[in-house]
């Protein structure tokens, strides 16, 4: 069984980082060109090069976006006193129509009526939207995904714990570089962005995870106390 924290040296330097934007937008680019002087050249009917194009531009696209997530201010500007627990509540709802098409079902235990953090809702939701994507995407067969929150020693503690798939050694040590992924169409920037608003929170993250079994992540969040004008 692998428990290791993620450590913050392994995310890559900026440098690095744009080398492999570079590399990831070049391929659909190079594709639309080329369709592009087929396009000019050609009397033929045309509708499979404009479908290409369109698939490529929505891969630009979608990997823009969640580069944008990164390129976001620090969460200190947009801190706000809240209460996870609605907030992780809201992303099941919106994910529980996927899962379902899956024949996955979220489950979620709090053991706390209410968890008051420091955070960005928009940035907070993004992470765990992406824990529950690869957790649903490490489950093709369907299953259970257990989510639960408490809280202990001013820390919140809340864990995703899938049955699907499993990551081996080799895998938990690649996590958190931009671009790893073992999925086809995977953009390999999931967890580097989950990662990174986290630790922007003061938090952290860790994975547990045996092959063939499943997987569990943790995250972790300073605990503050309950603000005066939410208890009324
Ligand atoms: P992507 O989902 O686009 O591949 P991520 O950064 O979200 O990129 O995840 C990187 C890789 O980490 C995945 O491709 C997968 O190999 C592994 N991974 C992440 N979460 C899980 C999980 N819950 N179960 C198994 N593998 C996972
Ligand atoms: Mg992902």
């Amino acid at each position: 069984e692998e428990d290791r924290l993620m450590q913050s040296e392994k995310l890559s330097t900026a440098g690095q980082l744009a080398a492999g934007i570079a590399h990831e937008i070049r391929n659909p680019l190079t594709a639309i060109f080329g369709f592009l002087k087929l396009l000019r050249t050609s009397s033929q009917n045309n509708d499979q090069y404009f479908a290409i194009m369109e698939s490529e531009l929505k891969r630009i696209e979608f990997i823009v976006n969640e580069l944008l997530v990164l390129s976001k201010p620090q969460v200190s500007h947009a801190s706000k006193p809240m209460d996870i627990l609605p907030l992780l509540d809201q992303v099941i709802t919106l994910m529980n129509g996927q899962a379902a098409l899956k024949n996955i079902e979220i489950v979620s235990a709090f053991s706390e009526p209410s968890i008051w953090i420091a955070g960005e809702a928009n940035q907070l939701k993004q992470v765990f939207i992406n824990l529950l994507k690869n957790a649903m995407e490490a489950m093709p067969q369907g299953g259970i995904i257990r989510i639960h929150a408490l809280s202990r020693n001013n820390e919140a503690f809340i864990s995703v714990q899938d049955e699907g798939c499993g990551m081996t050694a080799e895998q938990i040590q690649a996590l958190g570089k931009p671009f790893f992924t073992t999925k086809e169409s995977g953009t390999g920037l999931g967890f580097m962005i989950t990662h990174n608003i986290i630790h922007n929170h003061g938090g952290n993250i860790s994975v547990q995870s045996v092959p063939q079994e499943g997987t569990t992540f943790t995250v972790t969040l300073p605990v503050i106390s309950e603000p005066e004008a939410a208890s009324s």
